[in-house]
């Protein structure tokens, strides 16, 4: 069986280095943030081109904490609406009630998966004050159109990079910046099958407004800035020594990993041809980093089944839309038709750096071969 992702042998590669760094945090008696969330803050910082990089504990609390320090620093109000993508992975919309302000889904592009800038204008209300911009799949969003809405309007633009890392946007001008850095503020998740995983839970908020990175700083930590000093009504959502640990190692190599999954994304596109499949649509090659290799068919179940039976693991990303969840009962008369679509026709392919071109070769073939 092809599997879908590989997690331990992605690991195996680093094996040495990870050792060697999660026996440095023993040896230290320091396990929570210490010398190696502060260095690993000041890499990934660097990595983004951010002046400030705070870790947390998971990519939830990353964007929990972003709209929390807006709330804080008077900027949103509780009853507040923030945009988000209605296809999404639920986080980006926990993120958002999770603070008590409502969650406006709209559309994405069909073919992108993503955000669609004409339908956010049409979603802006007075009450509305930010957008979470969800880049899906490791693919950027329209960054520089979604920031003119958003200055027209004085609304926020908040990054969901949790798919993403190292996404690198051309804007208009022609130069080139990663995600985490595009809009106001950015959340990162290093959960394990993220492209820059870690080996348990991590997140992380890139950002470079020095107000709201100071707020953060004490909201991940009880709401303090001094020890036994507390300001706000704080979270405990701290990345720990270990997990930083890791990602420092993992992050020296995030380009390379990057490069191995456009190969495979390479593959696939120039592969697959087959009249029953919808390939995605890239806009940049730069732009996509390929968490996922999303395809489109009428036939998932039937085509799900054909790779199963014949060696190969898919998953759908995802299976029921956000507003169809028992979570959001709220919104179960709402309708979503692109959403919806999506949902009834996505189906993920494996890919990953540690895919040999033989693999992809051989699944190419067999989806080649599918008929009904
Ligand atoms: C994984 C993910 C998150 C949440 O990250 P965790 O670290 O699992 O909390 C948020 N948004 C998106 C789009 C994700 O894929």
């Amino acid at each position: 069986m092809i599997p879908f992702l590989d997690l331990k042998k992605i690991n195996a590669q680093y094996q040495t280095e990870l050792k060697e760094a999660c026996a440095r945090v023993i040896d230290s008696g320091w396990y929570v943030l210490g010398n190696e969330v502060v260095e690993f803050e000041k890499e990934f910082a660097t990595y983004c081109e951010t002046k400030y990089c705070l870790g947390v504990a998971n990519g939830l609390d990353a964007l929990v904490l972003i709209l929390r320090a807006y709330i804080e620093l008077g900027v949103i109000q509780k009853g507040d609406e923030v945009i988000v993508p209605s296809n999404t992975y639920i986080a980006s919309i926990l993120a958002i009630s999770e603070n008590g302000l409502t969650p406006v889904l709209v559309e994405p592009d069909i073919n992108t998966f993503n955000l669609a800038p004409k339908l956010i204008e049409q979603a802006v209300t007075k009450k509305t004050k930010a957008i979470l911009t969800v880049h899906l799949y490791g693919q950027v969003t329209a960054m520089d159109e979604i920031n003119t809405i958003a200055k027209k309007h004085n609304l926020k633009v908040i990054e969901d990079c949790a798919q993403a890392h190292g996404a690198l946007y051309t804007e208009k001008e022609g130069h080139s910046r990663k995600v985490g850095c595009l809009g106001d503020a950015a959340g990162f998740s290093f959960y394990p099958g993220k492209n820059l995983g870690a080996l348990g839970d991590g997140g992380a908020v890139t950002t470079n407004d020095s107000e709201l990175a100071k707020t953060i700083t004490a909201l991940r930590n009880y709401g303090s800035h001094e020890k036994y000093k507390n300001q706000y009504k704080g979270m405990n959502s701290r990345l720990d020594e270990i997990q930083a640990a890791m990602l420092r190692v993992k992050l020296r190599y995030l380009d390379k990993e990057t490069s191995a999954r456009q190969a495979v994304a390479l593959a696939y596109l120039k592969g697959i041809n087959n009249p029953l499949i919808e390939l995605p649509v890239v806009e940049d090659v730069n732009a996509h980093v390929w968490h996922l290799f999303v395809i489109k068919t009428t036939q998932r179940e039937k085509l799900a089944d054909y790779l199963t039976a014949n060696g190969v693991q898919s998953l759908i990303h995802y299976p029921i839309p956000p507003h169809k969840q028992g979570a959001y009962k709220e919104w179960g008369n709402d309708v979503f038709d692109v959403s919806e679509k999506l949902h009834m026709e996505v189906l993920s392919l494996p890919i990953s750096p540690v895919m040999t071109m033989n693999e992809v070769g051989y699944i190419v073939n067999e989806i080649n071969k599918w008929s009904l």
